[in-house]
């Protein structure tokens, strides 16, 4: 089986009927979904959660007012060509446009794509002379398109440099490879990563239970047991994993594959992915119901990278919230001398100020 890259392909796989309005969507997006993807499908179900995060679909056709063609601002915060510096400490590394599967719902998906732009060898030393020159920067997160896509050689070549610059204290990929793609993850490959001088983390995404299959999970202890410590990155999508049963599974699949589920993404407001969007009510809800769930291991931040590249926000619930109000200002500034706390379970109790 290859990666599905073509509409015609994906009705020939019986994964979508002939449609005008789908090829609008698949112009606008690059199609990809790997042998791994395929074979979680459920062809009986119309519904499918795995399907229905890489199958084109005409709802993306539908671009509603607020949504934005850069929900996040990267534009904005665009130092120089494959630089993008929000934070002082902190800088993101894009070296590349292509991903192994692309996710109808992404955040970028108006740049990733075989059409998109990788970074020369001297816009690649042009971003690694940026982060040189600047010695607030502690972290840079190599993201894009999904950074493990490059040859392991020009991958242990950008990270030899990196590590090389002696403020940079920590090296971060963000990824879907080990999840979508497992087989990529290679001796070879794990080599090009391993940590040196500076700490090397990993941000694995996933967004369903049944993304963690043996040959994922075997992926991810390939890399836990060459010492690289692995994050989850889940977004919250509605159809995929808007159901409390199915985030439990998932942070616990995650916690057992030796990842820390670290940010439930409340879903951006991309164009043409209105029929993925949750309310921040039910949001809460659902962290709240996990609360009462999973051990802390297993919990996630749930947060909101607020729109025009203002970076992101923990957006709750707050267990403090039910005794001063939904003003969020109350709780930042002035407290009563007496709160009142609410626990996982949802009762409320005394505690002093
Ligand atoms: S792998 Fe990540 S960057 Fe690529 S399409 Fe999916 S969400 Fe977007």
């Amino acid at each position: 089986m290859q990666t599905l890259r073509t509409l015609e392909a994906l009705a020939r796989d019986g994964l979508v009927a002939p449609e005008p309005l789908l090829a609008e969507a698949a112009e606008a997006m690059a199609i990809a979904i790997t042998p791994e993807m395929l074979g979680l499908i459920d062809r009986t179900d119309p519904n499918d959660p795995i399907a229905r995060q890489f199958v084109p679909s005409v709802s993306e056709t539908r671009i509603a007012p607020e949504e934005l063609a850069d929900p996040i601002g990267d534009e904005a915060r665009t130092a120089v060509k494959g630089i993008v510096h929000r934070y002082p400490d902190r800088v993101l590394l894009k070296p590349v446009h292509v991903c192994p599967v692309y996710c109808r719902f992404c955040f970028r998906r108006e740049k990733v794509g075989p059409g998109g732009e990788a970074l020369s060898a001297a816009e690649l030393e042009a971003a690694v002379a940026y982060i040189r020159d600047h010695p607030a920067i502690w972290e840079v997160i190599l993201t894009g398109g999904d950074p493990l896509m490059m040859a392991p050689r020009r991958l242990s070549e950008l990270i030899a440099a990196l590590d090389a610059i002696g403020h940079v204290a920590v090296i971060r990929l963000h990824s879907r490879v080990p999840i979508v793609d497992p087989g990529r993850i290679t001796e070879e490959l794990v080599g090009a990563i391993k940590p040196r001088r500076a700490a090397l983390w990993l941000g694995v995404h996933c967004n369903h239970p049944r993304e963690l299959a043996p040959a994922a999970r075997a992926a991810l202890g390939r890399l836990a047991d060459a010492g690289i410590p692995l994050l989850g990155q889940t977004v919250l999508l509605a159809g995929v994993n808007d159901e409390v049963e199915t985030l439990d599974q998932l942070m616990r699949a995650l916690v057992t594959a030796r990842v820390k589920p670290y940010y439930l993404h409340h879903p951006d407001l991309v164009r043409g992915t209105g029929h993925f969007r949750v309310s921040i009510a039910r949001g809460r809800e659902l962290m709240r119901a996990l609360r009462g769930r999973l051990s802390g291991l297993a919990q996630p931040t749930y947060v909101l990278d607020v729109p025009g590249g203002h970076g992101k926000v923990p957006i709750g619930p707050s267990y403090l919230a039910g005794y001063l109000g939904d003003d969020p200002d109350a709780l930042a500034d002035e407290l009563p001398d007496e709160l009142r706390v609410r626990d996982a379970f949802g009762e409320t109790h005394r505690y002093p100020g």
